[in-house]
Parts: C-alpha cells; sequence; structure tokens
C-alpha cells in the first residue's frame, strides 16, 4: 500500500478523493487509517475547500464553531481552542491547516491540481483520472468531497467586459491582500456571501452600493467569546457531545420547536421569538414547530423579523426594501449577520434595489440601472453556486457509456442515501444531495458519510466484491422518499439553490429535508442489511 502519493510508482490507489476542504481532510485520514492507499487532489493551493476560496471580508460560519468541528479526535478538540461562537474565516483555516498536521495526512494531497475527466472502466473496475497538471491516476474508487457549494456562478452581465475598475468574486478572493480602503464599490448579490461582505466593506470603503435582487431574512448571529476552560470541559466529554448531535435535527445543538404557533397566547407568542432571536445562530428557525408547513405561523416570525429590521433602518423606503422579502422565513438559508442592516444608516451606504430599478448593464465606469449611473472603482459579485452538480459536472466525471451529471442529474439530482447514485460504480459523494447536505452540520455529516465509506469498502473488500452502485429501484425509491418529505413544506415553492426547477415547472428538492437524526438510521439499515437496495458484484 503506498502512504505518499509520490511512492504510488504506478499512479494507482485505493481510493481517489476529491477536494481538501474539511471532508477531504477527514475522507484522506480515514481512509489512510483504515490501510488504504489514498491521495487527495485539490485545486486549491492550501487546505480548507470553501473557507480557502470563500476569503472576502467579512467571511465566517453560521453554525457554532465548536459544532462545526471533527467531532471524533479528542486530541484535536483537546488543543483547538476557538475564539468565538462564529468564527471567521482566517481561524477556520488555521483549524483546518492544524487537523491536517495533527492528522499527518498533508503530503497525502496534491494541490493546486484540478480534475478534468474522472471516466470509469468497467473492464478493470476502476476510476481514470486527469488533472490540468498532467496527473494521471487510477483508483478503486473516488470520492468526491468536491463540496456542494463550490462551484461558483459567474457573473454574465452585459457590458462586464468593459469595466475599468477591479472585479472580484466572493467565492474565489485572492490570496493577497486587497486594500479597499476609500475606494468605491458595488456588491451584487445580498446571500450569505454579500451580506457578510457588505457588512466588513462598509466599515473601510469610500462608498459602499448593495445591489439587492431579492430581499433575504437576515438575523444577528450573536456571535460571543468563548470560554478555553469550558471547551477543554467539552473535550473531555467529547464522545458524549457527538452523540448528542447526532440526535438532533441538524447535527447542532438547535432542537425541533416542541408546539405549533397556536399552542401560544398573543403574548407567549412575542417572549418565544424574542427568545430565540437573542438566542441568534439559526434559533429564528426552530421557534414553532409548524413554521415550515404552516404560512399563518410563518407569518408570525417573518413580520416579526421585518419589524426589526423597520426598528434599525431610519431611512423608511431603505427599510421597506430591506423588509420586502417575497417568501416565507426559513425557505431559503436564514443567514447571520454581525450588524447588516444597521450598515444603511452610514451616509457611504447605498441600498440599489434592483427589481425596482433593473440593472441594465456594467459600464467603463461602472453600473448602469434603469434610472441611474453608479460610478465604483470595484465591483464584487457574490452570486452564488451552481449547488450539488456544479463540482461533479466541472470534474468531467463520466460512466461507462460517456454518461456526465449534466445528463444524468438534469431533472434534479438523483441518489440513494445521497452517497451514491445508480449510474456510477464506486462513486461517492459525502454530503451529497439526497442526504441531509446543506441543512445540517457538514463537518460532522462529511464525518459521518467518510465513515460510511470507508466501512463499504471494508465490506466490499472482505466480502471479495469490486464494485457497488445502487439499483434504480433503489433510487428511485429513495428520490420518491426525500420528494415526499419536501412535498408539504413551504420551502420546495420558494426559488434558491436547494431547488431545482425542471423546464415543465415541476420542482425538485435536493437536500433530505426531514433531519440528520431521523436519516441516521436509514442509511445504518442499509448497512445492517449486507447493502439492501446496492448491487454488489
Ligand atoms: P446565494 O445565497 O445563492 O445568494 C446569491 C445572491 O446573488 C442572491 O442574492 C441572488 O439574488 C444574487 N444574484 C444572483 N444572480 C444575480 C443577478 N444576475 N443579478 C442580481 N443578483 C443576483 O449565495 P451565497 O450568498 O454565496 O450563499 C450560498 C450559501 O453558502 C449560503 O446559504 C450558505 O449555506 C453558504 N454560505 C455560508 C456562509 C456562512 O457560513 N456564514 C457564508 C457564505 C455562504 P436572488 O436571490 O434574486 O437570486
Amino acid at each position: 500500500m503506498a502512504s505518499n502519493p509520490l511512492e504510488s510508482a504506478d499512479g494507482h490507489y485505493d481510493v481517489i478523493v476529491v477536494g481538501a476542504g474539511a471532508g477531504g481532510i477527514y475522507a484522506v485520514q480515514r481512509f489512510a487509517r483504515q490501510g488504504l492507499s489514498v491521495i487527495g487532489i485539490e485545486s486549491g493551493s492550501g487546505v480548507g475547500g470553501v473557507w480557502f476560496h470563500n476569503r472576502y471580508p467579512g467571511a465566517r460560519v453560521d453554525v457554532d464553531s465548536v459544532e462545526y468541528s471533527y467531532q471524533f479526535s479528542y486530541e484535536l478538540a483537546s488543543k483547538w481552542n476557538w475564539t468565538e461562537r462564529n468564527a471567521a474565516q482566517a481561524e477556520l483555516i488555521a483549524y483546518l491547516e492544524f487537523a491536517t498536521d495533527l492528522f499527518g495526512v498533508r503530503d497525502k494531497f496534491r494541490f493546486s491540481t484540478r480534475v478534468t475527466s474522472a471516466r470509469w472502466n468497467p473492464v478493470d473496475c476502476q476510476w481514470q483520472v486527469e488533472t490540468d497538471q498532467g496527473l494521471h491516476v487510477s483508483s478503486r474508487f473516488l470520492v468526491m468531497a468536491s463540496g456542494n457549494l463550490s462551484s461558483s456562478r459567474l457573473p454574465q452581465f452585459p457590458g462586464l467586459e468593459t469595466f475599468k475598475g477591479e472585479c472580484f468574486l466572493t467565492s474565489h478572493w485572492p490570496r493577497e491582500d486587497i486594500d479597499l480602503t476609500g475606494r468605491r464599490v458595488g456588491v451584487i448579490g445580498t446571500g450569505s456571501s454579500g451580506v457578510q461582505v457588505a457588512t466588513a466593506l462598509s466599515a473601510m470603503v469610500q462608498h459602499l452600493c448593495v445591489f439587492q435582487r431579492t430581499a433575504n431574512y437576515s438575523v444577528p448571529a450573536q456571535s460571543f467569546p468563548l470560554d478555553p476552560e469550558l471547551q477543554r470541559q467539552r473535550a473531555e466529554r467529547l464522545s458524549k457531545e457527538r452523540a448528542i448531535l447526532l440526535t438532533r435535527p441538524a447535527g447542532t445543538a438547535v432542537v425541533r420547536a416542541k408546539h405549533p404557533m397556536s399552542h401560544y397566547t398573543e403574548a407567549e407568542r412575542i417572549t418565544q421569538m424574542e427568545r430565540q432571536w437573542d438566542r441568534g445562530g439559526q434559533g429564528m428557525s426552530a421557534v414553532f414547530s409548524d413554521q415550515g408547513v404552516d404560512l399563518a405561523s410563518n407569518t408570525a416570525i417573518s413580520d416579526f423579523v421585518r419589524r426589526k429590521i423597520h426598528q434599525t433602518v431610519t431611512n423608511r423606503s431603505v427599510a421597506d426594501s430591506l423588509a420586502s422579502q417575497p417568501y416565507p422565513i426559513g425557505t431559503r438559508r436564514l443567514i447571520l449577520d454581525t450588524g447588516y442592516y444597521q450598515i444603511f444608516n452610514q451616509d457611504n451606504v447605498t441600498l440599489v434595489d434592483v427589481r425596482e430599478d433593473p440593472l441594465i448593464e456594467i459600464t467603463t465606469r461602472g453600473i448602469r440601472t434603469g434610472g441611474q449611473q453608479f460610478d465604483l472603482d470595484v465591483i464584487v459579485f457574490a452570486l452564488g453556486f451552481r449547488a450539488f452538480s456544479g463540482a461533479l459536472v466541472d470534474a468531467g466525471i463520466r460512466n461507462e457509456d460517456g454518461l456526465g451529471f449534466d445528463e444524468s442529474w438534469s431533472r434534479g439530482p438523483r441518489t440513494l442515501l445521497g452517497l451514491m447514485c445508480s449510474d456510477f460504480p464506486n462513486l461517492f459523494f459525502p454530503t451529497g444531495a439526497g442526504s441531509p447536505s446543506v441543512l445540517a452540520n457538514m463537518i460532522l455529516l462529511n464525518e459521518l458519510h467518510a465513515d460510511w465509506i470507508g466501512d463499504t469498502i471494508s465490506y466490499l473488500d472482505q466480502h471479495g466484491y469490486r464494485s457497488i452502485v445502487p439499483t434504480r429501484a433503489a433510487e428511485d425509491q429513495w428520490c420518491e422518499h426525500v420528494a415526499e418529505v419536501a412535498a408539504p413544506l413551504l420551502r420546495l415553492k420558494v426559488d434558491n439553490y436547494m431547488v431545482h426547477v425542471n423546464t415543465d415547472g415541476s420542482r425538485v428538492f435536493m437536500p433530505y429535508a426531514a433531519g440528520l437524526d431521523r436519516y441516521l438510521p436509514q442509511a445504518e439499515e442499509v448497512t445492517a442489511s449486507g447493502y439492501k437496495g446496492f448491487q454488489l458484484s
């Protein structure tokens, strides 16, 4: 078995892992620990994945740092201290760097190398992988730890190429220091990335224009410094803490709301909402048990947040625009901020509502809307991602018939357990569509999925199988189950990166919405049954 990429004389491995984010780092150490030869391939020049690339000012995690951490390693937990509840990007990268070295897996990664094609060869049951650096490697198993939100949606505005200033993508922010002090900056996009970058830039730029197409709900993260002693104590009971997270819908401290709105009096409802607001984090997602399915219940919370916006933003028409969300709260991922609405009280910040005044083109000098020209030195694009399938398509993955994910998933992702799909043997995608995925604590789910994959490989090896692939029938059944769970949800009707919309108007909610706690027993049942629903050959 090879222990280092350079030691594999024939370029063949048991497993190729694509991506050196939190998922790839864990997967590589997990597979190496069980004695498999493994190489990691990463397009960035270092570890960190989304946190490597999304290094824009203001980037920080919207899950509690102690939960958004590896939960399997006492050594790591006892040696690492998070400084605050929602760690900023630099600290997240430092953590992932530290973990990589502690696990001793850095030399297993080939950095600055992008997978350009991966082809399944059914004769020798191998994935043949090629990269932009001329590296050709093969493996029995291919694990795409390449992320669901990693393939950027690129700007396609008319006139973009004529702009004389500088352009940046939040999702591929340059590594070198970018000094935007005293510049005139426009931010297009007001999802989590846009809100975070706008909040941070507002404190340094001469003028900031925020171009908002759809108003989103943003709530205070309520981050605070963390006590090292409490973290040390948590590390001592890590396995218990991990077990608790596994009983939670998102693999975090957030529990399901106990009661529907009708259970409470009017005054109690307000108390309940204020309490969750003060708690911060994703607390506003768990106020009433029926807020995800009942519009009246949801509206009470949406209106509560809109009132908070109006109480914060002094200019009435700006507040109206920021509070013009055309969808129920929580049906897109709730944004956590560190004072976003407050920036609109500053003289150097302008909100441009491009629904009211459409963005016509980018000009040499800036951005022209229907009614105005905004002169800018810099444009920051925070336009989101080609979620779930983007990275799989970009890696040029093809099965034995030459089928890729653009065709295979043209009507939305199709998977079994969000881990594998029927057309692609021995291909795994941790945290994939059809699993709790982006609705869950991604580091924890990455651990669980890599463990599942590692155990599956052991099972195949012990029983003399060379390949595993879901049956079409089992995949159909799982997709139906995923759809059935999503059917009553308000969020199915709202456009966002979690919903695939077909040309005939049918909608596919891509993550598994029943919760991590309800997902895990089903994954375990499959393993316990000797891989029911999978064809082993
Ligand atoms: P996003 O939520 O998909 O937001 C993209 C934004 O770009 C939206 O406001 C969208 O407007 C706008 N947009 C796209 N095309 C546009 C156009 N042609 N003209 C004007 N506006 C346009 O992407 P994101 O902000 O990168 O966040 C994605 C996810 O990444 C988050 O939900 C979260 O899961 C994760 N994330 C997490 C963190 C964190 O942990 N704190 C930070 C950043 C991201 P419309 O809404 O009108 O389409």
